[in-house]
């Protein structure tokens, strides 16, 4: 197969777009793809100060790379979840890649606030990747409305939206499939949520780490069990694999016309929130749920 911008043998082939590109072309393309996700949807401008959520997995190292490169002002947060071997190689991940590249890079340590993830999953009786979920939410939003930040950017890819927009589907959870999308819009202490890969799938963005030699983690977190909607993303991949561009159709369909008609019936039956009584952050009751988590740890580790 032709690379199909310069007629050289191509390296990866990308059957979705009917088409293969040689390295240097496959490049350019990957960059392409996400200058053209972030005008399509106004995710930021080159005004925006943009803090990228580093977990240390190769989407949220490529997405900082690829934003850096499109000369975005951007800055790294690794939220450091204290989960023995595993958080500290992530850490390590994130650390050699921002110093070799020269980006800044913050770090939040969730034990230093009471929310060591061992500890937490200790004493609640819910999944613990929900309420991990939410503590680094928090974090990464908390962290961008202290420090001045305008959008909050994580490396969600094509993969992973269309098999979160199939299980919100499965489900006809219309909450979700009214705020799913490639931004969320902030408002009050909530800083703008962006997900610039969303056109890129996986596959897509293991090459580019690949080609740019970023070093990144693959084990998964002790916790995870598996990782995330792996059942959805194989049913996805073969759907793909019989009809290619299918992912990317399905994903920008609804967009298009699914959730303008969930957004507005959401609005509707909207719960106002309010300020945490403790940490001064949105919430839906008097004290937000990692407060409360927060108060239940503590008591738990004093009860050990
Ligand atoms: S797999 Fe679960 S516990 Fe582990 S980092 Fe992810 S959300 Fe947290
Ligand atoms: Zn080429
Ligand atoms: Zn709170």
């Amino acid at each position: 197969m032709k690379c199909k911008r310069c007629k050289a043998l191509a390296a990866i082939a990308l059957p979705s777009h009917h088409t293969g590109f040689c390295p240097e072309c496959f490049l350019k393309y990957f960059s392409d793809q996400v200058a053209r996700g972030i005008h399509k949807h106004k995710l930021f401008s080159h005004e925006d100060r943009i803090l990228v959520a580093l977990s240390g997995g190769k989407d949220s190292l490529a997405l900082m790379q690829v934003l850096s490169e499109l000369e975005y002002d951007v800055a790294g947060l690794h939220i450091d979840l204290g989960i023995g071997e595993s958080s500290e190689a992530a850490r390590g991940f994130v650390e050699n890649f921002c110093s070799k590249r020269g980006f800044t890079l913050h770090i939040v340590r969730t034990a230093e606030h009471g929310l060591a993830i061992p500890d937490v999953k200790a004493v609640v009786k819910r999944p613990i990747c929900s309420v991990c979920g939410k503590i680094k939410r928090h974090y990464f939003n908390r962290f961008a409305h202290e420090n001045g930040f305008t959008a909050v950017a994580t490396g969600h890819n094509l993969d992973d939206e269309c098999a979160r927009l199939f299980a919100n589907t499965l489900r006809w959870d219309s909450r979700y499939l009214g705020s799913q999308g490639p931004a969320l819009p902030g408002e009050g202490k909530f800083v703008r949520k962006v997900k610039p890969l969303y056109r890129l799938t996986e596959f897509e963005t293991a090459a580019y780490c690949f080609l740019k030699k970023v070093e990144h983690g693959k084990a998964p977190c002790p916790y995870s069990g598996g990782a995330s909607f792996t059942g959805h993303k194989r049913l996805m991949g073969d759907l793909e694999h019989k009809s290619p561009g299918m992912k990317i159709q399905f994903y920008e369909g609804f967009l298009r016309d699914g959730r303008p008609a969930f957004a507005a019936a959401c609005r509707e039956g909207a719960d106002a929130l309010m300020e945490c009584a403790k940490c001064g952050f949105p919430s839906a009751a008097e004290v937000c749920g990692v407060c409360r988590t927060r108060d239940m740890t503590a008591a738990g580790m004093i009860g050990r």
